[in-house]
């Protein structure tokens, strides 16, 4: 299959997905998730339609977003960073960066928050959760939710649109996306407007949209086997 082929299927599966679901499609954002590829794949999907793109790593992304504003004039592509994200990578993020995904303590909220000053923009944020008992996972625990939520809130210079989290895949994923859904209920009744949720992959997405989901992150099952 070509790439163009890859991201219809995807597509109709999404459309399908929501029509049963009595979903419309303008709800969801599709991130492409573009990581060990190179630009010239975000390029080629940019041409296909895309304009959210996926990364997890800074050293990878901001010259990759570099390069892509060189090469696609007037681009209006937006750039998502879904890793776990270092303190000392804030402000290099924030400088290419729409929305980050990975929001979940709260030295990186300091970083973020001295990074945005020299924004135009508020920078978008997801508070990420932690559904395993790893803390190397990255997300914050979900019985810390509540106040750290009502610190990402308050930030200057962000903007909390609502929760992220990845699902385990050994464990049932319905019961793990009735999690998220039930921290995201949790998360608006801290702060009504982060009503969004970045959940669902290649492996899990259609069940991520019955549960709510809002923003997809998807790579292999689009880009194909990332080039490691
Ligand atoms: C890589 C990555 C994805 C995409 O994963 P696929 O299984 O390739 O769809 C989504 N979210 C995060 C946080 C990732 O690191």
């Amino acid at each position: 299959m070509t790439l163009e082929q890859r991201l219809g299927a995807v597509e109709g599966r999404i459309s399908s997905m929501l029509q049963s679901l009595g979903r419309a499609r303008d709800e969801v954002t599709l991130v492409v998730v573009t990581k060990n590829h190179p630009v010239d794949l975000a390029i080629e999907l940019y041409g296909l339609g895309v304009r959210d793109f996926g990364e997890n790593r800074d050293q990878e992304a901001q010259p990759k977003a570099h390069d892509f504003a060189q090469l696609v004039e007037g681009s209006s592509a937006t750039w998502h960073f879904v890793g776990q994200l270092q303190s000392n990578k804030a402000k290099s993020v924030a400088s290419y960066a729409g929305v980050v995904h990975s929001v979940d303590r709260e030295s990186l909220l300091i970083a973020l928050e001295k990074a945005t000053v020299e924004r135009t923009k508020p920078l978008d944020v997801f508070l990420q959760v932690n559904l395993t008992s790893d803390p190397g996972r990255g997300g914050v625990n979900p019985a810390e939710l509540e106040p750290f939520a009502e610190r990402v809130a308050g930030a200057s210079g962000l903007n909390l649109l609502g929760i992220m989290a990845v699902a385990a895949l050994d464990e049932p994923l319905e019961r793990e996306f009735e999690k998220i859904a039930k921290l995201s209920q949790k998360l608006i009744s801290v702060a009504p407007q982060a009503k969004f949720i970045s959940a669902g992959m290649s492996q899990d997405f259609e069940t991520a949209l019955a549960y709510g989901a809002t923003h997809l992150r998807i790579g292999t099952a689009i880009t194909g086997k990332r080039n490691y």
